[in-house]
């Protein structure tokens, strides 16, 4: 197996070569570049730490990862695939951003964004449910991230409230880019574009998942149904994200995954009492079976249920709302 090193480009603009153009130098670190602290979380094959930058005090989330534990449970691909994902997408405030990779002969290292608020499921779980105002604001942040990940051609396949973490300004940074999808390069390949991000007519992304990814909970129809995700998929997630925001549990949820997937297909949910009438259109919007009638990302920015929001830039500078 190979693994690469990768460290981060670092403009130095003190540093020119004469010619007044300030010069691109790429910083490699390692393990003894970093005061390593507390555990943040654990995952199936990895270990993740608080750790900050002995020279810039930076503080970072790194994630260690098990070489042998990887190699023996085959998963060197996922691996690969967060990494690759994680590298697309590294211009966008909602995504959690890789800035280093690096080795020792035990384990693998990957340096990323510190999302010190948690996961949005916790956060939810704690205040039971959250009101239209929040409901609006965190859905804004996450729409936007998916709608900028689309538009590099990634299919994240599990979003849910788990894979949205927060930073310490309580804003979304979306991770957990293992399962994702990479179409080819929109940008080198042509393909998508002169398409609005998010856009149902690409093509290229109409390719057959090979086996199932994603949570119970949040996994589209034509993904039971057909093997087959795209970017609507992820729009479908979505909607059951907006809905168990506001009603505080999922959807779809059942005895077993079994009878959950039951209830997809048969798009078998109901509202609760009480649940806002336009939170309720944009649901029905996005909870369709066929993937092609789902409501484009396009769409959803200008549903009534995000009047008044600023997409773009000044979403990402709004001071977070508090939570009730
Ligand atoms: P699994 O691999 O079993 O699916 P996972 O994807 O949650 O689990 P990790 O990505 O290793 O595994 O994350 C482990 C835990 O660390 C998670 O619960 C998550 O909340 C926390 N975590 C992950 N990344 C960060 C981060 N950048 N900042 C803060 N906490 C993080």
């Amino acid at each position: 197996e190979e693994w690469q090193e990768q460290g981060a480009a670092v403009t130095a603009r003190r540093e020119t070569d004469g010619s007044g153009q300030p010069q691109t130098r790429i910083v490699k670190k390692g393990v003894k570049d970093f005061n390593f602290g507390r555990t943040l979380g654990e995952g199936s094959y990895s270990t993740v730490l608080a750790a900050t930058d002995r020279q810039t005090l930076k503080e970072y989330a790194i994630k260690v990862l098990d070489k042998r534990h990887i190699i023996k449970e085959k998963k060197v691909k996922y691996v690969n695939i967060e990494r690759d994902t994680l590298n697309r997408l590294t211009e966008h405030p909602g995504i959690v951003r890789l800035y280093y990779t690096f080795q020792d002969e035990r384990s693998l290292y990957f340096v990323l964004d510190l999302a010190s608020g948690g996961e949005l499921l916790g956060v939810l779980k704690k205040m039971g449910s959250f009101d239209i105002e929040c409901t609006r604001f965190y859905g804004a942040e996450i729409l936007d991230s998916v709608a900028y990940m689309h538009s590099r051609g990634v299919i994240h396949r599990d979003l849910k409230p788990e894979n949205v973490l927060l930073d310490h300004e309580m804003h979304v940074k979306i991770t957990d880019f293992g399962t994702a999808k990479i179409l080819p390069d929109p940008q080198k390949s042509g393909i998508g574009s002169q398409e609005a991000p998010g856009d149902l007519t690409d093509g290229a992304d109409t390719e057959r998942a090979v086996s199932f990814v994603g949570t119970a909970e949040y996994v589209s129809p034509e993904l039971l149904r057909d093997k087959n995700a795209c970017k609507a998929s992820d729009l479908w997630a979505f909607g059951c994200i907006i809905y168990q925001l506001l009603a505080g549990r999922p959807p779809f949820k059942a005895a077993n995954e079994y009878l959950t997937f039951q209830k997809i297909l048969a798009l078998d949910y109901t509202f609760p009492d009480g649940f806002p009438e336009v939170a309720r259109d944009l649901v029905e919007r996005l909870l369709v079976l066929e993937p092609s009638n789902r409501l484009p990302v396009e769409h959803i920015k200008s549903h009534q249920f995000f009047d008044g929001v600023q997409w773009s830039k000044s979403l990402w500078r709004q001071k977070a709302p508090r939570l009730k």
